[in-house]
């Protein structure tokens, strides 16, 4: 079978853009882009040959314009080719990739019996996998095409069910994805568009082996796009092993940086000194709006938040050791705002899109400063504002002079103490970022979707 690209040639406004029209909105919109035979960005939905029912659906959400991940991703998406999207949290990159994925599938030989899917999004947790597939479904919905979401903690029969009936489009976890493929419920020849969203998280070592894995079995040719807000210099590489000629955009500078829509406050206390603190914080703020609280094992998860819940404050919490139903049903109520305050792990740090949450708390400082831009980017999603609050304390100090640099960038405020810890702390062990000085030994919580054998390799340190 022959994978026909998808590509639509550029509308007429398009095509009658100036390369110095070209060059003002990009530097208007901050678009750095790589690669040859760049693409012109699109000004307005307008200038794409979506179908008809997406635009519906772009127009019924309200969007006034394309995102500038958007304008600049679409164009290179559609032209068939491998791509590297780099932008803020809250940027819209969901719909950068999965439009794309409408026509694709649109220029595609319909699936036979037997046939897997056409498209396949990767994404590291369960909730991003739904939300993904919720968003998929939305813009889809009056197409002809079908998808589902594979993931652990669930029953398999109903996505055994849907793989059997053929789908275009299935947006997965690995685990469950791997059991699937292992059990031969599914088989990925036919796909040719591939998403890693988060992708270096993907590519991170928890999830490296099963990534290879799975796109071990994807034909070469294939389109592959990758989408996250942050992008260290060491996944660089490894993430070039499984791309082709690919163009690359970044929004914003290329150095790790944090949507500049978040207040961030840091204060420096003590271990002893964080409950009290965070009582008065949330006394502060406590206005009815969401509250994202995040702790550093899934142990002091629970400790905080039955604390919390013991002084009257209605908190729930999510995490890797919970079953999936109370996971699907905390989240469902933090999402309803009857629930307004949601501790978590980092499994809610990356991708979850929920509306007004006005506040994220790092009661514990994250793993890497990655993932501190992760988790306060629940925050300030899609133009809106927000503000983060982080606790850090001695045992952080490692991180002090790249959070720093990741405040300054935003004009944030950095308080003496911080700066001082900046300028004394030793140097991280090995070179740029909390990538590699990630903590091996901290209980990190990640889905762990396989039901036999391990769920995530680890065995190979990221150097
Ligand atoms: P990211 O993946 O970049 O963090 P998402 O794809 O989750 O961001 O999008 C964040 C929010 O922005 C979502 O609620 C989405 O519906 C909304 N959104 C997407 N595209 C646009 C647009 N062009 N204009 C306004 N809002 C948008
Ligand atoms: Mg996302």
């Amino acid at each position: 079978m022959i994978a026909a690209p998808a590509i639509l040639p550029p509308t007429v406004t398009v095509e009658a853009m100036s390369e110095m029209e070209v060059e003002e909105y990009r530097q208007k919109r901050e678009i750095t882009v790589e690669g040859r035979d760049v693409p012109k960005p699109v000004k307005s939905f307008a200038d794409v040959r979506f179908p008809d029912y997406v635009l519906q659906e772009v127009m019924k959400a309200g969007f006034v314009e394309p995102t500038a991940i958007q304008a600049q991703g679409w164009p290179m998406a559609l032209k068939g080719r491998d791509l590297i999207g780099i932008a803020e949290t809250g940027s819209g990159k969901t719909l950068a990739y999965l439009l794309p994925a409408i026509v694709h599938v649109n220029a595609q030989p319909i699936l036979a019996p037997g046939d897997g899917p056409i498209v396949l999004v990767l994404a590291p947790t369960r909730e991003l996998a739904v939300q993904i597939q919720q968003e998929a479904a939305k813009f889809g919905a009056s197409s002809r095409i079908k998808n589902t979401c594979i993931y652990g903690g669930v029953p398999k029969g109903p996505q055994v069910r849907d793989l059997q009936k053929g789908v275009e489009i299935v947006i997965a976890t690995p685990g469950r994805l791997i059991d699937m493929l292992d059990s031969h419920h599914t088989n990925l020849r036919r796909v040719t568009y591939l998403v890693l969203d988060e992708a270096d998280r993907m590519l991170d070592m928890g999830f490296e082996p099963q990534i290879r894995k799975i796109v071990s079995q994807i034909r070469p040719d294939r389109q592959t796009l990758y989408w996250s807000a942050t992008w260290p210099k060491e996944v660089e590489q490894l993430a070039r092993q499984f791309l082709y000629n690919p163009y690359k955009v970044i929004i914003g500078s290329a150095d790790l940086k944090a949507n500049h829509a978040i207040r961030q406050h840091v204060d420096i206390v003590s271990e002893s000194q964080k409950y009290n603190k965070l009582v008065k914080l949330l006394e502060d703020i406590m206005d009815g709006s969401r509250i994202l609280i995040f702790m550093d094992t899934k142990k002091g998860c629970d400790q905080i938040t039955r604390q919390l819940r013991m002084d009257g404050w209605p908190a729930l919490s999510i995490h890797g050791d919970k079953s999936q139903a109370e996971r699907d049903w905390v989240l469902s109520e933090f999402k309803a705002g009857k629930s307004p305050i949601m501790t978590a792990t980092d499994v809610a740090a990356r991708g979850l899109d929920v509306k007004d949450v006005k506040y994220v708390i790092n009661y514990d400082f994250p793993g890497s400063l990655e993932d501190y831009v992760h988790r306060i980017g629940r925050t300030g999603r899609a133009g809106a504002k927000g503000t983060a609050y982080t606790f850090f304390t001695a045992a952080n100090a490692r991180f002090a002079k790249e959070l720093i640099a990741i405040l300054k960038e935003a004009g944030q405020k950095v308080s003496p103490e911080l700066a001082a810890m900046g300028r004394g702390a030793p140097p991280p062990p090995s070179g740029h970022g909390g990538f590699r000085v990630r903590d091996r030994d901290r209980d990190r919580d990640r889905d762990r979707d396989r039901d036999r054998g391990k769920g995530y390799g680890g065995s190979r340190p990221w150097n």
